[in-house]
């Protein structure tokens, strides 16, 4: 757009171009802090922009493009993980722990603490489809295995899962933690296992330290034993970690492992 010289320019025009000023400076000042903190770990195009010369103007719209490149890229993909009361019960925080950090996600916040029984019930309904999702496929497991499922209505089946589950996951401290890392939703759920332990494949955590199932839980009465909650999408793992932690909780830091798992430059450098 051909910029009007300052003389023929409407009071309008100022305000709406210092608007647009301080929207682009707020964008640069977001790639510097970005870019300082990671600069070792940015693709080349990127480090190539001189975002320290003053004197340069910049194409608003080619920051914002870039500074959602630099954000999207897959190892700052975070996910959130809780060691449910059974994995701390079980004394099994440092084996989960450690199954995560050796694949190489950086774990960026934690804390122990006893949820509320109303924390829970927000936490499985973020999704407001979690309600009829999870009955459809509870019902589905029954028929699977031919059983008759105790309820045909899935919302009434989702409502009793959902009283057992927060029985069980306010009935001791919880962990509950932040990863971040190439694909972390997609690891975590691969190395975590599937949901039932009996069917969880031998190597995950559900599958080598638990052995409960659905037909034992629901004979007692009570919500599986699964060590583990870990969020199922990247929308999932977003609004979850919006729902357990505070901005200020979550720390941005550098780890030296983080060059050789995705620093390019790394290449051919080694001696
Ligand atoms: P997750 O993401 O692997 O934890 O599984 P879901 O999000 O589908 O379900 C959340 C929780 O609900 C699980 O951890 C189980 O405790 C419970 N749950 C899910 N599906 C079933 C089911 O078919 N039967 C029973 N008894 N519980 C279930
Ligand atoms: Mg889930």
């Amino acid at each position: 757009m051909p910029v009007l010289p300052t003389t023929h320019r409407t009071p309008n025009h100022r305000e709406s171009e210092s608007r647009q000023d301080a929207e682009c400076g707020f964008i640069k000042r977001k790639m510097l802090e970005h870019a300082v903190l990671q600069s070792k770990l940015l693709p080349e195009p990127f480090i190539k922009i001189d975002l320290f010369n003053k004197n340069v103007k910049y194409d608003c719209d080619r920051f914002r493009s870039i500074f959602k490149a630099m954000q999207q890229h897959p190892k700052f993909e975070r996910t959130l993980v809780i060691i449910k009361p059974d994995g701390i019960q079980r004394t099994l925080i440092g084996e989960i722990i450690g199954r995560y950090e050796r694949i190489g996600l950086k774990l960026i916040a934690m804390k122990m603490f006893v949820p509320t029984a109303e924390m829970i019930e927000k936490h499985y309904t973020l999704d407001p489809e979690w309600r009829r999702v999870t009955g459809e496929k509870t019902i589905k497991g029954y028929h699977d295995k031919g059983l008759v499922p105790p309820e045909t209505d899935p919302l009434e089946v989702t409502r009793k899962l959902l009283k057992k589950l927060s029985d069980y996951m306010t009935s001791g401290p919880v962990i509950a933690m932040i990863w971040q890392g190439s694909h972390a939703v997609k690891i975590v759920r691969k190395i975590t296992g599937g949901t039932e332990p009996l069917t969880s494949d031998v190597g995950t955590i559900r599958g080598d330290y638990v052995l409960d199932s659905y037909e034992a839980s629901d004979n007692d009465g009570r919500s599986i034993r699964n060590l583990i909650h870990a969020s199922g999408s990247v929308k999932e793992a977003e609004d979850e970690i919006a729902h357990w932690f505070g901005k200020d909780e979550i720390m941005n830091y550098k780890l030296v492992s983080d060059a050789i798992l995705y620093d390019a430059k790394l290449d051919s450098k080694l001696q």
